[in-house]
């Protein structure tokens, strides 16, 4: 019999009862290293910085730390979080809802663009936790529909990506002033750049660092492959050779499901459709598709009705489906962290626990990819480049 209270299990926590058993009921029964650490300290009050890398469940970390400071008898909004797109907003909503199954009376609803007005606004007359993308959630604070005066804990996921220069960075800051001076405030991210600490400075004061791994990236249990592919003067000749190859992976490699992460919107579509047509049914996921669109691909991708989604980089952050266990970057992707997102989405949970082996950075993708090989790993990621492009 396992006793509760032990030094790594969640009953060692010190949660509410209901959360507690709201974990248990959703599978969770030991934490991971970034919950162990970093859910006590929220649970405390203090302004965490989190850093873990893909898969580790941060998801988790902050869900537990909102449910464990809700309070279920006022209808107030209470807690905000933010996350860069509007899938990864979907996903923690159902994160929790899943643990909170057992705090009868709890309203957690997600607020993203694409989406009536109209039910927001009823859904925000008793809304314990607002999940949202930037966009919409200024809105509704513009329109008077969510009212931030209650806000306690502010969160970030995929902080780096929300405050970097260019992106939501102005909205951030206009929704971060509307809300009350005292307040707790996450930040969360996998990868973590200088310029995330710089601007971090402006909202959080003297925040801890919870930061696992930081620079450690090989260890993902994944391995990694690279293919060189020839740079043919006409765009789509480098595409047809790279689409080829990519057919031939498929039908040699006994993997679960696939993500293709193209840099562009219109290969990506025309990628999904040529492998369709040729035998290998794939669908396709990016911005330029209507929220209805986006949110039927990425339904179909975590109840297993596709097993190849074709994403730009919409997906290739925050995204969680656990049977993923091949990335392909069709093209190189533009920065290290987009690099270390996308493989990330292989290999989900199970890198801290035990299973990661050290492995080589990018090995050269062989001419004979039969040997390629998903057993003892968490998955494979295979990236296509021109020659010179493998740096
Ligand atoms: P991250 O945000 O760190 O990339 P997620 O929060 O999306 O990771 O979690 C990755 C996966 O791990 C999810 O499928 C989640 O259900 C699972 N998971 C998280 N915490 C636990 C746990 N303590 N026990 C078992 N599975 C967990
Ligand atoms: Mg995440």
């Amino acid at each position: 019999v396992l006793l509760p209270g032990g030094p790594s299990d969640f009953g060692s926590l010190l949660l509410s009862p209901p959360v507690l058993a709201g974990l248990e009921a959703a599978g969770f029964h030991r934490p991971s290293p970034v919950q162990l650490k970093a859910i006590p300290l929220g649970r405390c009050g203090l302004d965490l910085i989190v850093q873990a890398k893909s898969g580790t469940g941060k998801t988790c970390v902050f869900a537990t730390i909102a449910l464990d400071a809700v309070l279920l008898e006022s209808p107030a909004t209470q807690i905000l979080i933010l996350a860069p797109t509007r899938e990864i907003a979907v996903q923690i909503h159902a994160v929790i809802t899943t643990i909170g199954i057992k705090m009868e009376g709890l309203e957690c609803h997600v607020f993203i663009g694409g989406t009536p007005l109209s039910q927001d606004r009823s859904r925000l007359k008793k809304c314990h936790i607002a999940v949202g993308s930037p966009g919409r959630i200024k809105q509704l604070i513009e329109l008077d529909y969510l009212s931030t005066g209650s806000v306690r804990l502010f969160v970030l996921d995929e902080a780096d990506k929300l405050l970097e220069e260019g992106s939501f960075q102005e909205q951030i800051n206009w929704i971060y002033s509307s809300l009350p001076v005292n307040k707790q405030m996450l930040a969360v991210s996998a990868t973590y750049p200088e310029s995330l600490a710089a601007a971090l400075t402006r909202y959080m004061r003297e925040p801890t660092f919870v930061r696992l791994n930081p620079t450690d990236p090989s260890l993902l249990g994944l391995k990694q492959y690279y293919k060189i592919v020839n740079s043919h003067p006409l765009p789509h000749k480098t595409f047809e050779e790279k689409t080829q190859h990519l057919q031939e992976l498929f039908s040699k490699i006994p993997f679960n499901q696939a993500l293709v992460f193209s840099n562009l919107h219109s290969r990506a579509q025309h990628l999904a459709e040529i492998l369709t047509s040729r035998g290998f049914p794939a669908e396709c996921i990016s911005g330029n598709m209507n929220q209805n669109q986006r949110l039927d691909a990425m339904a179909k991708l975590k109840q297993f009705h596709c097993r190849v989604l074709i994403s730009t980089d919409l997906t290739s952050r925050g995204i969680d489906a656990e049977k993923v266990n091949l990335v392909i970057n069709l093209d190189v992707p533009l920065d290290w962290e987009t690099y270390m997102h996308r493989i990330g989405r292989a290999g989900r949970f199970g890198g801290d626990m035990g299973t990661a082996l050290g492995l080589p950075l990018l090995p050269l993708l062989g001419a004979n990819s039969a040997l390629l090989c998903l057993t003892g790993t968490l998955g494979l990621a295979v990236t296509y480049c021109c020659r010179g492009e493998e740096e």
